[in-house]
């Protein structure tokens, strides 16, 4: 098989030979096998006409100022365009940039948004501020597409989804909702954090938009933040109200990209830094091998905790029990590397989590060390107990992003802190 031969379907083996052909579209000579880290914010032209080319967009793929991309950040846009399957990307300072540019960019006042109720704590403080904005959202129990179906009203614009919700690892029925959604020609956002595009991709269930935090899995080391949107092309713009008029020109399938690139990179500059970008692109070069890992680790782990006497219930999608165990097991090639379980005392939570050794007590996920936080007084807390009820958090629920120690140290190391 030639280098350049992208015909093999393994994303890993595309991956790590990646930087070497985009380095050559973008007429690189010096024949580094990585791709640089470009510091420049400021990108000249020789002929003034190509300037105002850039500006006018009649010459693509090349860069004018920092804000709006480098040729670093531009390598990684088009390594998850390819592990997505899409047909563009646009990379954010963070998760959250990347969610909000979403909802601030393609939504208006006076719009409606259907959105699950299990969603990343977060994202669901933002869609309150969006609110107050204009926006009417519905929150709905999306493991259920009826429960979809009957939000939708005229005014309907967009669902979104996460393929795994934090911390109850809730799964959205995400092939129903992909069909609801083609039918009534709504934008279709899944967010594919917990999942990457090495577990699925939401293309395959209709998704328009598929958004990841970079911060966990893909970038994966617990060492960069990040975030983007990856348009997985199936969407029709030419239906949208809310492209503006300057970007409804040449081909419909890069209108939603050159919409979120203008109107949220440029203009609210959450830009993602070509130091980080970097940092982001070697560690998603080994996401295929950690999270087969991972998720193997956290099927061994749930496993042991589901048989363990101190234990009431442990949610995971791929354990059996999961009430949405056949539609993960139906798209997700594995189960990630998130659950959480409750304990038959919920006042032993904190005395167990102080036992345990080799996980770390801190909040955040998708780092390659294992780490454990009580959800109901620290990352829920502010949300309140009627809240925390309504979204089937229990006081006593432990969530666990398992790393990459070994299966048998982690079930040692719960064992002694569980005895
Ligand atoms: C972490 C997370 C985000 C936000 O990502 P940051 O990079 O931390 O801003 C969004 N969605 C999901 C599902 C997440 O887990």
């Amino acid at each position: 098989m030639k280098p350049e031969d992208e015909s093999t379907p393994d994303p890993t083996t595309r991956l790590v030979h990646a930087d070497r052909h985009f380095d050559k579209a973008q007429g690189g000579v010096h024949g580094g096998v990585h791709m640089p880290v470009h510091t420049s914010v400021q990108y000249g032209y020789e002929r003034v006409e190509d300037l105002i080319g850039v500006f006018q967009g009649t010459v693509k793929g090349r860069f004018n100022y920092a804000r709006q991309g480098t040729p670093t950040t531009a390598a990684l846009e088009s390594k998850l365009t390819q592990m997505e399957d899409g047909v563009g990307t646009v990379c954010f300072a963070t998760g959250m940039a990347a969610v909000s540019a979403v909802f601030f960019t393609l939504l208006r006042a006076g719009d409606h948004l259907v959105a699950s109720r299990y969603l990343f704590g977060n994202t669901i403080s933002l869609l309150g501020t969006l609110q107050g904005l204009g926006v009417q959202v519905t929150l709905v129990d999306a493991t259920s597409a009826h429960a979809v179906a009957d939000a939708i009203t005229p005014a309907t614009r967009m669902v979104f989804v996460e393929t795994i919700a934090n911390p109850g690892t809730q799964v959205p029925d995400l092939a129903g909702i992909g069909a609801l959604c083609r039918q009534h020609g709504l934008l279709y956002v899944v967010d594919n954090t917990i999942t990457s595009p090495a577990l699925f991709q939401p293309k395959t269930v209709g998704a328009s938009l598929s958004v990841n935090s970079l911060t966990k899995t893909i970038a994966g080391h617990g060492n960069a933040l990040g975030g983007a949107v990856t348009d997985t092309g199936l969407f029709d713009w030419t239906g949208c109200a809310n492209i503006f008029d300057g970007y409804r020109q040449g081909d419909a399938k890069q209108w939603g990209l050159t919409q979120l690139r203008k109107k949220a990179l440029r203009d609210m500059g959450g830009t993602l830094s070509s130091d980080v970008a970097h940092r982001i692109a070697v560690g998603a070069e080994t996401l295929a091998l950690r999270i087969a890992q991972t998720s193997a680790t956290a099927l061994a782990l749930a496993t042991f905790l589901e048989s363990h006497p101190a234990v009431a219930r442990v949610h995971y999608p791929m354990l059996a029990s999961h009430p949405q165990h056949a539609i993960a097991k139906a798209h997700f090639a594995a189960g990630a590397w998130l659950f959480s379980f409750e304990l038959r005392d919920a006042d032993a939570c904190i005395a167990v989590l102080n036992r345990l050794q080799l996980p770390i007590k801190a909040t955040g996920m998708g780092d390659t060390r294992t780490l454990v936080i009580p959800v109901a007084p620290t990352i829920f807390w502010e949300v309140g107990a009627a809240r925390r009820a309504e979204l089937g958090i229990a006081e006593g629920l432990i969530r666990v992003s398992v790393g990459l120690e070994r299966a048998s140290d982690l079930i040692a190391d719960f064992g002694q802190a569980l005895a």
